[in-house]
């Protein structure tokens, strides 16, 4: 029994001590216990499960080539001038009518198709597209999908230790123990990231599309666009509910305009 505590507090101080990291955005340390390699991996990973699940319902996928080439050009570029311009920039088009965008961590980033129409989409041109694969850029340099899950380990790491403690009390046997699934994480695309994150993301996101030269003005069109066509019972897997604008966001956003203008305007 006492063996079994001394693994869980163990357990409990590698997670805590283990996973600081310097952020390649702001240059302060953060915790994640992941690596940059391990973004990668388990970005394309999940980027593969999700390609096949499209496949299995019978969704195109990337068949639009003219589309996907412009997208992918585009994601490079945002891509080259972000903090971390190595990364495996990718993007991928799902062609249904769901309008939204998605970044994994690593850089694996999907569009759907229903984002864009230039008469009544949510983005109706390049630079609206632009700011919207900045932001998913910005998530992916802030790496806040895998900080997001580093947040949850802990509490992940007292609930297994809660079980662990209560089952070896039960039969004493610790393989046994341990052997209950322990899921860490199911929805690394469609991560409810933090208002904080949210607002990072689109304060980064900002900066970056201006650098790569795409009207930063278009970002407040867009989230201020949002805000007027989400209808609060938007399915679970549209922008409107992934990201929920406010007008904090909008406020967060008018504040930083000037100086992404600047960027734009000096290029
Ligand atoms: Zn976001």
């Amino acid at each position: 029994m006492k063996r079994v505590l001394q693994l869980v507090f163990l357990f409990a101080i590698v997670l805590t001590a283990g996973c600081t990291a310097i952020d390649a955005v702001t240059g302060r340390q953060t915790r994640n216990f992941y690596s940059l390699d391990q973004d990668v991996g388990l970005g394309t990973q999940v980027y593969e499960q999700t390609i096949e699940e499209m496949h299995a319902r019978g969704v195109p996928v990337n068949e639009d080539q003219a589309r996907v080439a412009q997208l992918q050009q585009m994601v490079n570029r945002i891509g080259a001038v972000s903090d971390l311009p190595n990364l495996p920039y990718e993007v991928t088009l799902i062609q249904t009518n769901i309008v939204n965008a998605m970044a994994a961590p690593g850089g694996k980033i999907m569009v759907y198709e229903g984002l864009w129409d230039p008469k009544d989409g949510l983005a109706r041109d390049e630079d609206e597209i632009a700011a919207i694969i900045a932001h998913e850029i910005a998530h992916v340099n802030c790496r806040h999908s895998t900080e997001a899950m580093t947040r949850q380990m802990l509490p992940n790491a007292l609930f297994l230790g809660a079980s662990i403690f209560a089952q070896a009390k039960e039969q004493d046997e610790l393989a046994a123990a341990l052997g209950g699934a322990f899921v860490l994480y199911n929805g690394i695309w469609v991560t409810r990231y933090s208002r904080a994150d949210e607002m990072e993301a689109d304060s980064v996101g900002l900066m970056y599309m201006a650098e790569a030269g795409y009207d930063p003005r278009a970002a407040l069109r867009i989230w201020e666009r949002a805000s007027q066509q989400r209808t609060g019972n938007d399915p679970a897997d549209s922008i409107f509910s992934t990201h929920p604008s406010d007008s904090m966001r909008l406020t967060n956003l008018r504040a930083r305009l000037p100086e992404a203008m600047k960027i734009y305007q000096s290029r």
